[in-house]
């Protein structure tokens, strides 16, 4: 018979999928013998069964009750005692953190009698008061959905009332007021009096916390963060301890390492007086850790040694969360810690220098996204700017917007493609749509673990926070600071590292991570986080067993890869040596009506194109170059009909009738097609339009005849696109050979080249065995896969409904973004697998938008690809999760 609720000596770290991050955490704190006051975990599992059915389990009740009465047997003390009350808190835990998002209520066990046995065992009636005031609101909110602002009048009420600015400063009589007050809210917005019974308070805050799972913020975050929707949360039963005893007790927040930068040292938030809430939710402001030692030195130097044991415990920073009651240290929460991109970097590498992990475990820690992330620009340092203020630099990065006051107006101007930075005094979870939407956050209130820094540091958006000099009016929609005032709407620059508010946009330059990896600054400036990158890139290239190359056009963009490290270009796109001047020859060789004409156009063409590759071929020497044949239709070549056709009419009207405009316009007429993408293109164009293969393929083998002759190394790889049928291949490859033969005679040279094809259409993944018949290399195009598989016209599905599909949970992620692997990744191995049936050898790369996705590498490492191609800017990225792809 399995069960449902685990005490806290039961479980382990390990479990985070039946206990939560946090129930785990709490197991494998108690069980290294750290204070951590005793409770149980009811488990995901009883979550899940709830939801499913909206009824908790069979037996899950009693189960409760069992270890609520060994919690009181534990603790000497029980639930709604009158004379020396058991208090414990109900918390929400799910396998993934999801900072603030699901609900915790503390202080349960209270009510009228209980709360003065509370007041006579701790001989301080006002903390008595001041504790079930707290439970009041949180249950009411949060347990019974009244809305929070409903309390907090009352309170901001009071305190005016009485002429104070801090809670901490009302006095007994207005916190007994203040709960009466609380009561009748309670009464007046549910018509039921608040229960009264502990263990139904208990009961009732269980049932919360599991519904807390499927708030809107809640999904909300989950679909940013791609957590699964069907984990549920843990809930945590925990004896009380209590930080808001007195000027000798308090709570806070800390870190093993500075999660902004990543440097070793003593990095929180404390707040003294105070229940944990009160530190996240920025209410008053709290005091950096270090000063901690000064209050309260016993109680700090017994922290300091939890959090050197948490470290080495967990080989990785740990974030804690604790509390001091009348001078003793309670350790409430342990997680490995959420941490910026650099953070990341410098924390890997300096553990794997301390020799805490190995290289390999190195390359585990950082992602992809974060390295992407370090080669963002950063402001210019040379140009010129005011500085505003400075707050707490809480999430990377430099970002310029214009002030958004609230979450709304964020989304709004975010989605008319505006820059936005979100300002508010401090965050709370119902600004997480403007959060998302906003490049950056600015808060007048809270520190390094205030709400706004710890999801702006899980979304990558640039944060300051703490900016207490911001003087933010929203009524007049007004932000006033060091004698500006700024109307919602204006401009700020923000400094994630630094804390800088600056006015206005201040232009960006370079990160110094990009200019090291493209090897255009001196080694002597490269400072530590350069060095982290360097270790990470060098094992990565190391372990990985795919190449990567890069889809490049130009000299200048081959140039650029090769720099990022990328060991050969799989795509140049010949589509753009047809425009610009060139355009008018293509017009030609279309509007040709015999054979002269057309192999004129072509012929001045072919030069055109040599030099194109000639170049191409001497910048990327020595490393494969694969170019595909033109692919687009031709009327994108074209001028526009309707502006045509309007000319055409002007023309005639005014007597100047062209001929040639007119058979232009009955060439766009012809060439019109419904469905362009689905239509006349890709092999299909070399098949219908004789000569355009033969001259690109002579274009690409005579370039590469005097590379040869030139003492290079070149390696061309001509690819066909679009190919549906194996005939379709056999007819252009016998035509590119003949062009190859034809060159060999005239050079007397062997020509190094691979003809290959791209498998873009979903027959051709079908009949993979027949097509490698012809194949050097298959080249998966995995965008025009995609959109031929689920049939989705790319260039308008995402705007159209995707987001209603993604509303729905249809889909998870765009599959233009990470590849299908259920559907266009079984046409992948498919292919892989009746292709190498044919070739053993058979060559497999990738060239579409997946080839730069981290979770598409991987799939595509499982798969047995031989290559990625990307964007160069993306090179070093699928450099590092080509090799991550393999460990983890
Ligand atoms: P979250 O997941 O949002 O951080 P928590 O469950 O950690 O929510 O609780 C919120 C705050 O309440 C934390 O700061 C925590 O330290 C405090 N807290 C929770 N349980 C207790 C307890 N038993 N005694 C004292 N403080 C507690
Ligand atoms: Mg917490
Ligand atoms: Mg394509």
């Amino acid at each position: 018979m399995g069960h449902y609720v685990y005490a806290f000596t039961e479980g382990s770290k390990e479990q985070k999928e039946l206990l939560g991050g946090k129930g785990a955490n709490l197991a494998e704190m108690t069980r290294l013998g750290l204070p951590v006051p005793p409770g149980f975990t009811i488990s995901t599992e009883a979550c899940r069964a709830y939801l499913a059915t909206g009824e908790l389990p069979d037996g899950l009740e009693q189960e409760i009750e069992v270890h609520l009465v060994a919690l009181e047997k534990t603790m000497g003390r029980s639930l709604g005692d009158a004379d020396d009350p058991l208090l414990v808190s109900v918390r929400s835990g799910a396998k993934f953190s999801m900072p603030g998002m699901m609900e915790t209520v503390l202080d349960l066990g209270l009510n009228d009698e209980s709360v003065l046995g509370l007041a006579r065992a701790s001989g301080s009636e006002r903390f008595a008061f001041d504790s079930y005031r707290r439970l009041l609101q949180m249950f009411g909110a949060t347990v019974l959905g009244i809305d929070s602002e409903a309390f907090a009048v009352e309170l901001d009420k009071l305190k005016a009332d009485r002429g104070v600015y801090a809670d901490v400063d009302l006095g007994v009589a207005d916190l007994r007021g203040l709960v009466a007050t609380y009561q009748a809210v309670i009464r007046q917005r549910t018509g039921h009096d608040f229960p009264q019974n502990p263990r139904e308070q208990v009961r009732a805050a269980v049932l919360a916390v599991f519904s807390s799972w499927r708030t809107e913020r809640a999904v909300l975050y989950r679909r940013q963060e791609q957590i699964p929707d069907d984990l549920g949360t843990a809930v945590n039963v925990q004896a009380m301890v209590f930080g808001n005893r007195g000027s000798g007790s308090g709570s806070g927040v800390c870190f093993t390492r500075d999660p902004a930068s990543g440097f070793k040292g003593v990095y929180g938030d404390y707040l003294a007086d105070a229940q944990g809430e009160d530190v996240v939710a920025g209410i008053r402001n709290t005091v950096p850790l270090a000063e901690l030692e000064a209050l309260d030195r016993p109680s700090f130097d017994a922290l300091i040694d939890v959090m050197s044991l948490l470290e080495h415990h967990y080989r990785d920073l740990c974030d804690i969360e604790f509390t001091i009651e009348n001078g003793r240290l309670w350790i409430l929460q342990t997680r490995v810690g959420k941490r910026t991109p650099e953070a990341a970097f410098r924390i890997a590498h300096a553990m794997a220098q301390e020799g805490m992990i190995d290289a390999d475990e190195v390359l585990r820690r950082v992602t992809g996204s974060q390295l992407a992330q370090l080669l963002f620009p950063r402001f210019d340092p040379t140009a010129p700017r005011e500085r505003l203020t400075t707050g707490v630099g809480a999430s990377p990065g430099a970002t310029s917007g214009r002030i958004a006051l609230t979450s709304a107006n964020a989304v709004a101007w975010g989605a008319l493609g505006d820059d936005v930075v979100l300002v508010r005094r401090e965050t709370n979870p119902d600004d997480l749509p403007g959060m998302i939407a906003a490049r950056g956050v600015l808060t007048a209130r809270g520190g390094k673990t205030s709400h706004a820094a710890v999801v702006a540091r899980g979304m990558g958006r640039t944060c300051v926070c703490g900016a207490e000099q911001l003087d933010i009016d929203s009524e007049r929609g007004q932000v006033r600071v060091s004698g500006h005032t700024l109307a919602e709407g204006e401009m700020v620059s923000i400094d994630g590292t630094t804390g800088e508010v600056f006015l206005g946009a201040v232009p960006v330059t370079d990160s110094e991570v990009l200019r090291h990896l493209e090897g255009t600054a001196s080694d002597e400036t490269a400072g530590d986080l350069v060095a982290a990158v360097r270790f990470v890139m060098d094992h990565a290239d190391g372990v990985r067993r795919m190449e990567v190359r890069a889809n490049a056009d130009t000299v200048d963009d081959a140039a650029r890869a090769r720099r990022f490290g990328a060991s050969g270009i799989g795509l140049c796109r010949t589509e753009h040596m047809f425009l610009g001047p060139r355009r008018e020859l293509v017009e030609r060789l279309i509007l040709a009506t015999d054979d002269a004409e057309k192999e004129a156009a072509l012929a001045e063409l072919l030069p055109l194109q040599r030099q194109d590759f000639t170049d191409l071929l001497a910048e990327m020497d020595g490393l494969p170059v694969t170019i595909r044949l033109i692919d687009p239709p031709l009327h994108e070549f074209l001028p526009d009909h309707t502006q045509l056709a309007v000319q055409v009419a002007l023309e005639d009207d005014h007597g100047d009738r062209d001929a040639r405009h007119h058979r232009l316009l009955d060439a766009v007429a012809r060439l019109h097609e419904q469905n362009p993408m689905l239509g006349l293109r890709g092999v299909r164009l070399g098949i219908v339009v004789p000569g355009l293969v033969t001259m690109q393929a002579r274009a690409v083998l005579e370039a590469t005849a005097d590379r040869l002759a030139a003492g290079g190394d070149p390696r061309p790889e001509i690819m066909i696109p679009l190919v549906a049928t194996a005939p379709e291949l056999v007819l252009v490859r016998a035509e590119i050979d003949a062009v190859a033969e034809a060159i060999r005679i005239e050079r007397g040279l062997e020509l190094p080249v691979r003809i290959g094809t791209m498998i873009e259409v979903p027959r051709a993944a079908l009949t993979a065995h027949r097509i490698a018949g012809s194949a050097d290399f298959f080249s998966f195009g995995t965008n025009d896969l995609t959109q031929m598989t689920w049939g989705f016209s790319r260039d308008d599905v995402e705007s159209a409904f995707f987001s209603t599909y993604f509303d729905h949970g249809i889909l998870p992620v765009s599959p233009f973004e990470s590849i299908d692997e259920d559907g266009v990744g079984s046409l992948v191995t498919t292919a892989v697998r009746l292709g190498r049936e044919t070739r053993p050898d058979l060559h497999l790369g990738v060239c579409g938008e997946h080839g730069g996705d981290p979770q598409s590498i991987h799939f595509f490492e499982r798969a047995g690809l031989d290559y990625v191609s990307c964007s160069p800017f993306r090179v070093p990225v699928a450099r590092l999760e080509a090799a991550r792809a393999r460990l983890v």
